[in-house]
């Protein structure tokens, strides 16, 4: 916690070396963003060249202001040619047009308000329905929150986390304003049955939206275990009206930046928004933002001139080596296993139920153990389905190219905290339940007001944490996640991430 005197918004000027200073000593306590010790949130290239390019691009731009693509005309030369490159790499034709966001989540709110739009404005009325994989990305249900489209979620296989097309056919009807599904998954790394469905909301007339946030810049490059290619999965497949595509993930560029591509131009202009009804200058909004940074439009920029689609392919076969030794490396590991047959570089891990107790590892105890020997991987709940059947609890990993370089070490890891964990039970949700004081949970969480939250998360050992960090044991945490129902736990989480950043 800073003193009276380094907290105070009145003390005077600070010299800048010592303001760098206290800005890395606090960078000091963040998790490694370099070196490939935390497998989720960042994509590390392993290439400090590339850096480097992006810092000094990003530096370049950093007065402009990415409103105005005519009075700052570099913005508009900039995002042209990322666009271009991106429709080119995911099978788009020159039908194909879009923007540079912000980001996925972005990306992904576009998508639902444009075809929102589009669906209002071929004749749609009231709350039409957005339908996707219970899989797909959190961001499309902050969408259908956000522009009162109502989110049907479509349960997937609690063994392989993958789709059936026909799930997502049969609910078509002419309240649906928009099918959305993952190249791949991010909590199963599953690739969602793409042509299939594209072809179908085709016939139906429906708009239908590829999230490749995830693997938009790497799938492109990828081969199948077998050597076999992908099946279809971008623009290319009729049906599919739009996509999105992350460059902070695999582009490797800061985080910041991301495409939405669309068929056709009048599709994207439903994205825009544009008012010359105020006295102010006339106001044209491609994305969600007004005035915005160009710095990671330039850094992506920069990085695809450097990489251009070979430099990507090399190193996406840094991640293909690593992928597969890993998915080897944890099946042979007594206990757990790689859930489905993951496509891309990223993989969840489950429980092998089909061991006795005493053999098998928690997921969440295992992420635990792993972390306790320097490497972060990321918890994923269980989930209870629309349809009754439950998903089990996972741990998620996200492999980048220095993971390749890291495998060893890495291998080491895993196995030893499987071997410490193994035969001992998931934490239950009757457990955490019972370990919460007598009478300590609300009855409804909509209005449980922020001291009753904070005093509940205190009980729990969550709160005033020195730096804002969490636990070192998350198991018992993400137990509780699943014990207790969605509404609370979402505000106790608001609660806890709003308390994080409160002045002191
Ligand atoms: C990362 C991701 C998103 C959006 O994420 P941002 O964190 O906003 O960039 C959307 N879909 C998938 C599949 C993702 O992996």
């Amino acid at each position: 916690m800073p003193s009276e005197e380094e907290g105070s918004a009145e003390r005077s000027s600070t010299g800048s070396g010592d303001i760098i200073a206290r800005l890395r000593e606090l960078r000091a306590a963040d998790a490694p963003t370099h070196g490939g010790r935390v497998l989720s949130y960042v994509y590390d290239s392993g290439r400090a060249d590339l850096d480097e390019l992006a810092a000094a691009a990003a530096c370049e731009m950093q007065a402009v202001n990415g409103l105005d693509p005519t009075t700052f005309t570099s913005v508009a030369v900039l995002e042209r040619e990322v666009v271009g490159f991106a429709r080119d790499l995911l099978g788009g034709d020159d039908e194909v047009v879009g923007s540079v966001t912000s980001g996925g989540t972005e990306s992904c709110l576009l998508a639902v308000k444009t075809a929102r739009d589009l669906w209002r404005a071929a004749g749609g009325v009231g709350t039409p329905r957005l339908v996707a994989p219970i899989t797909v990305h959190a961001a499309f249900r902050k969408a259908a929150k956000l522009f009162d489209v109502e989110f049907d979620a479509v349960p997937v296989s609690p063994f392989t986390g993958t789709l059936e097309a026909s799930a997502v056919v049969e609910r078509l009807g002419a309240d649906v304003a928009l099918v959305v599904v993952s190249a791949p998954s991010y909590p199963f790394a599953a690739l969602d049955p793409i042509v299939e469905v594209a072809a179908a909301c085709r016939v139906a007339g429906i708009s239908c939206h590829v999230d490749a946030c995830i693997g938009g810049w790497i799938l492109p490059f990828w081969a199948d275990d077998d050597g076999a290619p992908l099946p279809p999965w971008n623009l290319s497949v009729p049906g599919v009206t739009s996509l999105s595509a992350d460059l902070h993930k695999y582009g490797y560029a800061p985080k910041g930046v991301s495409v939405l591509l669309h068929r056709g131009r009048d599709r994207h202009r439903a994205q825009y928004f544009a008012t010359t009804q105020w006295p102010g200058y006339p106001v044209v909004n491609p994305t969600l933002l007004g005035s915005k940074s160009a710095g990671a439009l330039a850094a992506a920029w920069a990085i695809i001139q450097a990489l251009g689609a070979d430099g990507f392919a090399g190193l996406a076969d840094q991640c293909i080596h690593a992928t597969r030794m890993l998915r080897k490396e944890i099946d042979r590991i007594e206990g757990l296993r790689v859930v489905g047959r993951p496509v891309g570089p990223l993989l969840a891990v489950a429980v092998d139920e089909s061991l006795p107790p005493e053999r098998r590892v928690d997921p969440h105890h295992w992420a635990d153990a792993v972390r306790a020997s320097g490497w972060v991987l990321q918890q994923q709940p269980g989930l209870l389905q629309p349809d009754g059947v439950r998903l089990p609890h996972t741990t998620h990993m996200t492999v980048t190219p220095v993971t390749d370089s890291r495998l060893g070490e890495l291998h080491s890891a895993l196995t030893a905290a499987a071997d410490a964990v193994r035969g001992i039970p998931a934490v239950s949700p009757e457990q955490v339940l019972a370990a919460l004081p007598e009478g300590s949970l609300p009855s409804g969480a909509a209005l449980l007001e922020s001291e009753t939250a904070a005093a509940l998360l205190s009980g729990l050992g969550l709160l005033g944490r020195e730096n804002g960090a969490l636990p070192d044991s998350m198991a018992p945490f993400l137990a509780l996640i699943e014990a207790l129902p969605h509404e609370l736990t979402e505000r106790l989480l608001t609660e806890l991430l709003a308390r994080v950043v409160e002045p002191r």
